[in-house]
């Protein structure tokens, strides 16, 4: 994978690669940002551009010399990459192991490159562990810290990192990405950059199913008044699909922005069913919209609280199916 290929964090990639090209890289980076937008990928290919042996990389490793190659398949004896075990946590034992090695000279490669990969899931001891790593590291050893939680981790290992912040794309970037790069027809991108929410990595996810159908079926399920919750979290996505069913009812009602002339309907969720909205939009009232939506939002704070579902799902019937 290239730099290139890697959408939507121009500003901060550029910024690396000028740091290494300038003689300016730090001896441990954290990469800070939401999940799923890329940051693991851009840690590797990062490895991959210090060290790769061709001179004249200047904005992409080569992808050619036997260090690309090995540190694609992930088979370069100096990039380890750290990632939680299954209990979720990354544990003293394994910093260890990171610390044995970082303290041997780099033999292969330019730079020895560790990728602790969801950061916050260390452990105290094993994030101490790491400081003391941080403080006495030597060059020729680059850590790369990747989290989506920042705050769980300590300030003192935070502060001996240089910050890079990455950022959820935009939908619009991520619609365009997915129409570009994943030949999606404009509907399908559209509604998929919503609900992954700048995510590249859930949009991918999301791309191969039909889910405009899916999406649809639960819709009408509201509807038509046969909604039914398999369990909590089927009754989280259902209720979360409806509540933008709604919110574009809402939307629609108080069309300012033109969305049904199309001047600008990319604030609407289901612009597939433009049809079907500007239909029914008339059949409820502003109060009416703005109750059920509260309703949700209360329904959303149940399942947090371990309400009975089969309950829940009886109260939706009665609160959000009387068409
Ligand atoms: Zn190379």
């Amino acid at each position: 994978m290239a730099f290139a290929d890697i959408k939507g964090h121009d500003i901060q990639v550029r910024a690396l690669i000028n740091s290494i090209n300038a003689d300016r890289q730090a001896s441990a980076y954290i990469f800070v940002g939401p999940s799923g937008i890329g940051k693991k990928s851009i840690a590797l290919n990062f490895a991959k551009f210090i060290n790769c042996s061709n001179q004249d990389a200047l904005d992409e490793p080569c992808e050619q010399c036997l260090i690309c190659k090995q540190i694609n398949t992930m088979r370069h004896p100096d990039i380890f990459l750290v990632s939680p075990d299954s209990s979720n946590t990354i544990k003293i034992e394994d910093i260890r192991q990171i610390i044995k090695r970082g303290f041997l000279r780099a033999y292969e490669a330019k730079y020895k490159v560790f990728i602790i990969d969801e950061a916050e899931t260390m452990t105290t001891e094993a994030a101490n562990a790491l400081l003391k790593t941080l403080e006495e590291s030597s060059r020729g050893t680059v850590f790369i810290l990747v989290t989506s939680l920042e705050k769980k981790l300590p300030a003192t290992v935070i502060s001996r990192c240089r910050r890079i912040k990455f950022n959820a794309l935009s939908l619009t970037a991520l619609k365009e990405i997915l129409i570009s790069d994943y030949h999606l027809d404009e509907k399908k991108a559209h509604f998929i950059s919503f609900v992954s929410e700048g995510r590249v990595s859930e949009s991918l996810r999301l791309k191969d199913a039909d889910i405009l159908k899916k999406k649809n079926e639960k819709i009408d399920d509201f509807i038509n008044s046969r909604v039914s919750f398999k369990d909590r979290d089927d009754a989280r996505y259902r209720l979360n699909l409806f509540l933008g069913w709604l919110r574009d009812l809402l939307l629609l009602k108080i069309d300012r922005d033109g969305y049904l002339s199309g001047k600008d309907n990319t604030g609407l969720i289901n612009i597939d069913r433009l049809n079907d909205l500007s239909g029914s939009r008339n059949k409820y009232k502003v109060s009416e919209l703005e109750d059920a939506i509260d309703f949700i939002s209360e329904a959303m704070f149940y399942l947090d609280s371990n309400v009975n579902v089969k309950l829940l799902n009886n109260l939706t019937k009665v609160k959000l199916c009387k068409n």
